[in-house]
């Protein structure tokens, strides 16, 4: 956190330096992203990603849709536009942040997206089978998404029961963990380790996670088998 000295913000330890919470999802012949953070840029060069088919967001809070601007280079590259895939809520805010990218008056070097709306009705994205799950982050509805045992969760602090249902039978679940207090709009840590017991996950990643929470080797070891804190460039494969 800018201006923070606690023992996080200052640990020399890698895994305490995070930056705003998104996953690549990559299949045999599809890349995307979920959400654009305004770290995005940093996050694509680390990871030296050459391709991009779509990017799928999860709702429309500046610390998930900022890094939009930066498909640009994709475009570039691919002499495509990059597909983009949000519900309205988020649709509506994309177009008030990047006025400039849906405007009539098109010139060259703006982001080119080809917007696909998604609602509650799973969808492909080339050959990636996706299942949005409806989460809330105290009353704004955001998108989860269930990629075959893959589940992610962002931002989120309530799952209805029929929306918890998309989520069994994952095994592997990455949920949202900001800090051990109560949050208004974000589950605590023991409040997605109860969730993700309920769900009888098997492997579970706690990401979106403030320096609040601790270090990632104190927290570490406080954590119970098949539980983990995610962090910056974790892999995993299916
Ligand atoms: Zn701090
Ligand atoms: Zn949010
Ligand atoms: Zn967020």
């Amino acid at each position: 956190m800018i201006a923070c000295g606690c023992e996080v913000c200052t640990s020399p330890d890698e895994k305490d330096k995070r930056l705003r919470s998104s996953i690549l999802v990559k299949s045999r012949e599809t890349t995307l992203v979920v959400d654009t953070t305004p770290d995005f840029r940093t996050q694509m060069l680390r990871e030296q990603v050459k391709k991009l088919d779509a990017v799928i967001f999860t709702h429309p809070h500046k610390d998930h849709i900022a890094g939009l601007d930066d498909i640009r280079a994709f475009n570039y590259f691919q002499q495509s536009p990059v597909k983009v895939y949000a519900n309205e809520l988020t649709i509506q805010a994309l177009k008030r942040e990047f006025l400039y990218a849906f405007s009539d008056k098109k010139y060259p070097g703006l982001p080119e997206i080809d917007l696909h709306p998604i609602d509650q009705e799973p969808f492909m994205v080339g050959d990636l089978p996706v299942i949005p799950i409806t989460v809330y982050h105290l009353r704004m509805p955001v998108l989860g998404f269930r990629f075959g045992k893959f589940t992610y969760i962002t931002d989120a602090n309530h799952i209805e029961p029929g929306e918890k249902k998309k989520i069994a039978g994952s095994d592997t679940l990455v949920i949202n963990a900001l800090r051990k207090e109560p949050h208004v709009s974000h589950y605590t840590l023991p409040e997605a380790v109860a969730l993700a017991e309920e769900l009888r996950i098997p492997r579970v990643y706690f990401t979106h996670i403030s320096h609040q929470l601790g270090t990632h080797a104190a927290v570490s070891a406080e954590l119970k088998n098949g539980m983990q804190l995610a962090y910056d460039g974790l892999t995993l494969h299916f």
